[in-house]
């Protein structure tokens, strides 16, 4: 009875109001009882000093990404003014989704696809074009790959008022024209990479003439435009520490939105290609874990095609293919890893964030994998019944979020999920048809690839 009038009472999306937005980031770090080990600088093997990092990064990034400490960051108000134009994000209690897998489980999931760039990237976009601004900065220079950083990136660009260089790898380019539009319309520079116009894209071309490139390359000629160019810094869409503490929005907003209702989650998903996401979505929850104050399970789910977690080494590695970029201690699958042509192309990144791989290594943290036929079917029984198109790679949350609850209903058990959908799909319905038309395949990694990885890892 009890219950039945709370799930009566029960909006099916949950928004906050717009006051109840967050003020401040809140940054993890600050109650981990082990801290994620140091960056080292490539060439002395030593920690990397913030004179070091400032040539790349903004000053703000620097003290950020350094900052062990203070557990909340302040969000400064032009960042929660331009937050409005799009949060709260809502938190959405499937119950359709319920429904179709006839759970005694309830399933919550927070959406981060509802702006253009559709995906949970534009919080650190926001932030990092801001930090950029406010030091009297020209312009930003990143890579992209599937294209959804670099669209969020060029929105957050054009409404502080900076300049944007786009580094897209060179097959993405050209099979995803349309991405492309969207970053030029708003005012980006897209080049695609290797490109002439770096010293590091002409020795690639030179040496791989016809290459259509890869997301480890882009990074490396993002770096050096950004590095050569007066007025000009290096922004990164994912894995760095100040990435994760900008999307720790994501968590305080669905902690809010939960303890309105009285709800505590048993089970906490999410996708995880640098971790950023999943970072951002757990980090209150870890928080409470670690303190000892609360207790809840937390899954990163990852592709077969690269698991990081499940597979990779928990070592000091290389964040970039080109070794400009310090070498950071995570989970790792090397980086001379090329991951096979996986759909969800936001998962394919050969480390992982340093803060996750810690809490992974201590055991506060799950991992698996998942395989992209299964994922997509996911994707397609939750699009024809909560109505949002998914992007594959929350889809891989999805896959998890629906086995939990399968599970559920076999043991009985009435356990509260609450999953991260990081975006929609609407620019992958190249993988959609294939999966529709049956031609999906799963790409499993051979131990042979993954050991010779593996084994060109540096020693540090
Ligand atoms: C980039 C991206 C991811 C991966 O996020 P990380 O924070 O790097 O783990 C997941 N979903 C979508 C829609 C993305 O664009």
């Amino acid at each position: 009875m009890q219950q039945d009038r709370e799930m009566k009472e029960l909006p099916y999306k949950i928004f906050l109001e717009e006051k109840e937005l967050p003020c401040a980031w809140y940054n993890l770090r600050a109650d981990m009882p082990v801290k994620p080990a140091p960056l080292l600088n490539p060439a002395t093997g030593e920690p990397v000093t913030s004179q070091e990092l400032e040539k790349v990064f903004c000053s703000e990034g620097v003290r950020q990404e350094l900052d062990d400490e203070h557990p909340w960051i302040p969000i400064p108000e032009p960042v929660r003014d331009f937050y409005r134009v799009y949060r709260p994000s809502p938190l959405v209690h499937a119950e359709f989704l319920e429904k179709l897998l006839d759970t005694p489980a309830r399933i919550f999931y927070k959406f981060e696809g509802n702006n253009t760039s559709g995906s949970h990237k534009l919080n650190s976009a926001a932030a990092q074009a801001y930090f950029v601004k406010a030091q009297g900065l020209k312009g930003v220079t990143t890579e992209t790959g599937a294209g959804q950083w670099g669209t969020a990136l060029s929105m957050a660009c054009a409404f502080f008022g900076l300049e944007c260089k786009v580094y897209m790898v060179k097959v993405s380019y050209e099979q995803k024209p349309f991405r492309r539009e969207v970053m030029r319309t708003y005012g980006a520079e897209v080049t695609p990479s290797p490109s002439e116009t770096t010293q590091v894209g002409r020795k690639i071309l030179a040496e791989f003439p016809g290459t259509g490139g890869s997301l480890g390359c882009a990074i490396s000629e993002a770096a050096e435009a950004a590095v050569t160019r007066p007025g000009y810094r290096y922004v990164l869409g994912s894995a760095l520490n100040q990435v994760m503490l900008h999307q720790s929005i994501i968590g305080l907003e669905t902690k809010a939105a939960l303890d309105k209702y009285g709800i505590t989650p048993d089970v906490i998903i999410g996708c995880a290609g640098g971790g950023s996401n999943l970072g951002g979505l757990i980090a209150p929850f870890a928080g409470a874990k670690l303190r000892g104050e609360a207790d809840y399970r937390m899954i990163a789910v990852e592709p077969v095609s690269c698991p990081s977690f499940t597979r990779g080494r928990f070592a000091y590695d290389y964040c970039d293919t080109g070794r400009i970029c310090p070498l950071a201690k995570m989970y790792t699958l090397g980086s001379s890893f090329m991951p096979a042509p996986e759909h969800a192309g936001g998962l394919r990144y050969h480390g992982m964030s340093p803060v996750l791989s810690q809490l992974y290594h201590d055991h506060v943290i799950e991992a698996r994998t998942v395989r992209q036929t299964e994922v997509f079917a996911a994707a397609r029984d939750f699009a024809r019944v909560e109505g949002i198109l998914p992007a594959p790679e929350s889809s891989h949350a999805i896959r998890a979020a629906m086995d939990e609850a399968l599970e559920c209903r076999k043991t009985g058990r009435r356990e509260t999920i609450v999953f991260g959908l990081t975006g929609t799909g609407y620019f992958d319905m190249k993988a959609y048809e294939r999966f529709n038309n049956g031609e999906m395949q799963d790409l499993p990694l051979s131990d042979e690839v993954l050991t010779e990885s593996l084994n060109r890892l540096p020693r540090f």
